[in-house]
């Protein structure tokens, strides 16, 4: 890397100082595109320093709104903000402060309803999380497309900064504890989701806390964009109420669940979720493949119907299992409990190979697998890049 340092006249440029840092890259900044998942209190801290450092392009992911009790918290909020989505007040609220910056507001669950290509397209992810669950599909999706992301955690005046780095030190995943699964587990021991719990069980966190350990989290996705040095599966420790400042490094766990790479991913330019049908991903898989009797993969199942024995009544469902809540077992005929008809495998049997992807809950620039004997191959929906990475500015 050159350290060209640019000069800039500061009445013209609202960069101008940046460029006396030896390392920073205006260019690299304004051209990078970075996922901010969570749009709380860490999220808004962190938007807000991106925004402030003209950061490009901002996807910002989350699936509450906005209450009270956030304002305390989130400087991009405002008090008529109440009852509107957290990524629509957070994207205006970085539109505000800088018009260079283009945003993007995905209102949705990280855990399930985002496509893994999504994370391979972007320059770096920042994890705002308040929940385990949500930190563990990030650090699988970042482990499937060999991406880093960082992570940050508050709880009253404490606060921890991670970077995790597939193949680099140990992933989130590799940090958790037995504890830490009995409690994951204990959110899921129903298999339809209840997704009125994870919102359940708020941390007590200060706006000063979420200061602190956002500033770290941008640094180090800055880094990152630089192509600088960071410390993959070590953690930078706060304790702002007896001031240690301390990182710690965690061991790699030998059989995490999280270590498995997509590979080899194949970019289809022409697929696209809503214009591709099941029956021409599964000729596409067979193609490349090289075999007549490949099967897609979907990593969790899908409902494809749902069948009521007490009135015989049935219904057409096509959406993943974690997606429905509980009350779908109900039939709407006889209030009886209906039984689901599921799969998680696409063999060329199917009535419905005329169906869009989209049509049965694969959303869009997803990585499906194409799975024959051993050989396995990752068809990614490339065709939804153009239009799912799409950053409005002001
Ligand atoms: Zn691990
Ligand atoms: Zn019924």
């Amino acid at each position: 890397m050159t350290d060209t340092i640019v000069i800039t006249d500061p009445d013209t440029d609202r960069y101008h100082t940046f460029g006396y840092i030896s390392w920073w890259q205006q260019e690299v900044v304004r051209n990078a595109t970075v996922l901010v998942v969570g749009a709380g209190a860490l999220g808004n801290e962190v938007l807000k320093n991106l925004a402030l450092m003209g950061i490009g392009n901002i996807l910002i992911a989350d699936f509450d709104t906005i209450e009270d009790a956030n304002l305390s918290r989130s400087v991009l909020f405002r008090e008529s903000d109440r009852g509107r989505r957290k990524v629509d007040a957070a994207a205006a609220g970085v539109r505000a402060l800088n018009k260079d910056v283009k945003v993007k507001a995905w209102h949705g669950d990280i855990n399930y309803e985002m496509g893994l290509g999504v994370f391979r397209h972007v320059d770096a992810i920042i994890g705002c999380l308040d929940n385990r669950e949500a930190r563990l599909s990030i650090n699988r999706f970042c482990w499937a497309v060999d991406k880093p992301w960082v992570d940050g955690a508050i709880q009253e005046l404490m606060g921890i900064v991670r970077v995790f780095w597939p193949g680099r030190g140990a992933c989130y995943e590799c940090t958790l504890t037995d504890l830490d699964y009995q409690l994951i587990n204990l959110r899921y021991s129903c298999p339809l989701l209840a997704r009125q719990n994870l919102l359940q069980g708020k941390v007590p966190t200060t706006p000063t806390s979420a200061s602190i350990v956002a500033a770290f989290q941008t640094q180090e996705a800055l880094k990152l964009i630089h192509g600088l040095e960071v410390q993959p599966g070590k953690a930078l420790m706060i304790n702002g109420l007896t001031n240690d400042v301390y990182t710690t490094e965690y061991p790699v766990k030998e059989f995490c669940m999280s270590h498995a790479t997509m590979s080899p991913i194949v970019a289809l330019p022409q697929a696209t979720a809503a214009g591709t049908t099941v029956g021409e991903l599964l000729a596409i898989a067979r193609q490349q493949l090289n075999d007549d009797e490949a099967v897609l993969e979907f990593d969790s199942e899908l409902v494809v119907a749902m069948h009521c024995p007490d009135c015989e009544g049935q219904e057409a469902i096509f959406r993943r299992m974690a997606r429905l809540y509980d009350d779908a077992a109900t039939c709407p005929n006889c209030g009886g409990r209906r039984e689901m008809e599921l799969t998680h495998r696409i063999t060329g049997r199917e009535a419905w190979l005329d169906k869009s992807l989209a049509s049965i809950d694969v959303p869009a620039l997803s990585i499906i697998r194409a799975r024959t004997g051993r050989e396995r191959a990752y068809l990614e929906l490339t065709g939804d890049k153009e239009s799912f990475l799409q950053f409005e500015s002001r």
